[in-house]
């Protein structure tokens, strides 16, 4: 399966406006009287000098949501002087309405529309309204600022609805029941920090230094703060462990979780948002309850490790990005490429994804990474407010990905033969990164590879020369070779069947049923309910994984499965027939590899050679 998952890193502005005035926003949002699932919205601006200003909602500043328009997404759009008298306005681009008169502004006020249900917008970027229920308040979704007068502090006042939390890292203040207030030095500020507002379900504990704080919101009432304990504790142990520090003293884990078939979600528009201290969640709730922990642990380990990069480590032009000038750095292959590569290199490393469903994720990035023309990394991420870049954005996340792993086997490989040297592995890399940088030290955009050049070898400015910066194919095999195992573009092999036939659960009495029966070799016939397969009887629990014994059984090895035909029992026997497939993008453990070979893996992986962790 390939899950379109944004997890999309919201910029950060480190920048120390100065805000040398009394002046400031203030804002009133009224979640207790929504109208026609729309809430309104009160902006009541700094005074302004100028004859004409413009006010920016900037939906569109962020990659995926550039075709939309302001006029789409808000609703009864006014302006008032101090008497109540309308100002004219007009809008002039994606994200700006112009207003005259401007020394006049007394408030602007309009109401803004829910956004969610709409396909191919990126959920994290637009409002989500459910009036009563929940309201996500992706503030850059919700309310801007006058053009010019950006830098100014904000105070946003909530009307909440009685019994509403609000969770988010912003730092909210209760002044009442129904009355929340937060106050920030800038726009930038406020809009890192999302808010979900809904009845609370939360939990905290500790790693290491950092408290972590996990809120809730389910749909369906059934996924809980206390079962997203059990699912992301564990996971921010090992996280820790393999960063040598976690930058922060608290980090919020807002998550909100929407019913199975939402149609944007079943869309595949849902993930993740890391905002600096903090990220925010829109994911499905699944039946499966190991694919939804794994789903749940993936998208988190990613936004988590955004904590080293782009938190932590980036570059100049990172730190500066603005509304206006739509320049992006160079380097989102290390934020989004090295920083996907290293959720799973965890979670491989530390039992959370087996060895195989670690070279199935890599399976199926390869495959979707050919869904993208050639293209560089690095000037795709520098023009990627450029539509025919957006469209390619996504890629980042598989080509980034896949060229984070082969440098870091071309590292590890390198540091095998030349032990003296100190890089020999792309943590190594990341960490001498670490210790130089910090948040309010980036790097240079330009000096960055000549940086890691410097580090490491002649060989690593080709790698990087051709696979980052150029557009060449990737050298699987060349790479994967090293660590003992074979690549396929294209593969000729042979699964085993019994023929048609598909299993249920039957809830209602307990039971698992045969249903679809066509042709098969195991004498399998409609209605027929299973019991037991080679002798062990099924139950719900691990019916998911033991039914593949007969829906995908191994070839040449005989499986038998005990079934209730007419009252009676009856066993069936069988040998699985082969099939002959093609299948793509295959990556196979030899079974004879070189010592090396497998040493080398066992470092790629943290493994020792008995198979135990390293830690
Ligand atoms: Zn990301």
């Amino acid at each position: 399966m390939n899950w379109k998952i944004w997890t999309w890193w919201m910029p950060f502005w480190l920048l120390a406006f100065t805000s040398w005035a009394a002046e400031k926003y203030r804002i009133e949002i009224d979640l207790q009287h929504p109208k026609d699932g729309m809430v309104e919205v009160v902006v009541y601006p700094p005074k302004v000098e100028e004859e004409f200003a413009t006010f920016i909602i900037p939906i569109t500043a962020y990659g995926g949501s550039g075709e939309s328009k302001l006029e789409h997404w808000i609703s009864d759009f006014r302006v008032l002087d101090k008497a109540g008298r309308p100002i004219p306005h007009q809008y002039i681009s994606n994200n700006g309405i112009a207003i005259k008169y401007a020394p006049h502004i007394h408030e602007i006020r309009y109401w803004v529309k829910d956004a969610s249900r709409l396909a191919n917008v990126y959920q994290s970027h637009v409002a989500n309204i459910r009036p009563g229920r929940s309201y996500i308040l992706n503030h850059h979704g919700f309310y801007g600022f006058l053009m010019q007068y950006a830098q100014y502090p904000y105070e946003l006042v909530v009307h909440k609805p009685n019994g509403f939390y609000g969770a988010s890292a912003l730092g909210l203040e209760v002044l009442n029941d129904t009355t929340d207030y937060a106050y920030t030095d800038t726009y930038f500020e406020l809009i890192e920090k999302p808010i979900l507002y809904a009845k609370p379900d939360t939990t905290s504990f500790k790693i290491g230094h950092t408290a972590i704080h996990i809120s809730v919101y389910s749909e369906s009432g059934k996924v809980t703060a206390l079962q997203m304990d059990y699912t992301l504790r564990p996971l921010l142990k090992a996280l820790d462990q393999l960063m040598p520090f976690i930058p922060v003293e608290r980090y919020d884990f807002v998550m909100y979780f929407t019913k199975r078939n939402r149609y944007p979600i079943a869309n595949g528009q849902y993930g993740g948002l890391m905002c600096s201290s903090s990220s925010f969640y829109i994911l499905p709730e699944l039946y499966d309850a190991r694919k939804f922990k794994k789903l749940v642990q993936r998208i988190a380990a990613h936004e988590f490790l955004h904590l080293l990069s782009p938190y932590w480590l980036h570059s100049e032009r990172t730190q500066h990005i603005g509304f206006s000038s739509l320049q992006m750095s160079e380097h989102l292959w290390l934020y989004e490429g090295v920083t996907e590569y290293l959720s799973l290199l965890t979670m491989v490393r530390y039992g959370f994804l087996s060895e195989s469903e670690f070279y199935e994720e890599i399976s199926q990035k390869i495959e979707a990474s050919t869904d993208y023309p050639k293209m560089s990394l690095t000037h795709t991420s520098e023009h990627i407010f450029q539509r025919r870049n957006q469209e390619n954005y996504q890629n980042i996340y598989y080509r980034g990905m896949l060229v984070a792993m082969l440098l870091d086997l071309h590292l590890i490989t390198e540091g095998q033969q030349h032990p003296d040297r100190p890089i020999k592995s792309l943590l190594d890399l990341l960490e001498h990164f670490l210790a130089k940088y910090k948040p309010n030290r980036p790097f240079k955009d330009a000096d960055f590879f000549e940086e890691i050049y410097s580090l490491t070898s002649p060989a690593t400015r080709s790698f990087i020369e051709k696979y980052v910066i150029g557009r060449q194919d990737l050298p699987y095999n060349k790479y994967f070779k090293k660590v003992g195992i074979d690549y396929f573009d294209r593969l000729e092999t042979q699964y085993g069947s019994f023929g048609k036939f598909l299993i249920a659960p039957d809830y209602k009495h307990n039971t698992f049923v045969f249903y679809n029966v066509q042709r098969n070799s195991l004498g399998v016939q409609k209605g027929d309910q299973l019991l037991e397969i080679n002798r062990k009887q099924v139950k719900m629990k691990d019916f998911n994984e033991r039914r593949l014994l007969l829906l995908q059984p191994a070839l040449n090895w005989p499986v038998n499965a005990l079934v209730l035909r007419d009252g009676k029992e009856v066993l069936l026997e069988g040998i699985p027939d082969p099939v002959d497939y093609i299948d793509l993008f295959v990556l196979k453990v030899q079974k004879k590899a070189r010592k090396e070979a497998v040493e080398l893996r066992g470092k790629w992986l943290g493994r020792f050679d008995d198979g135990t962790i390293d830690d």
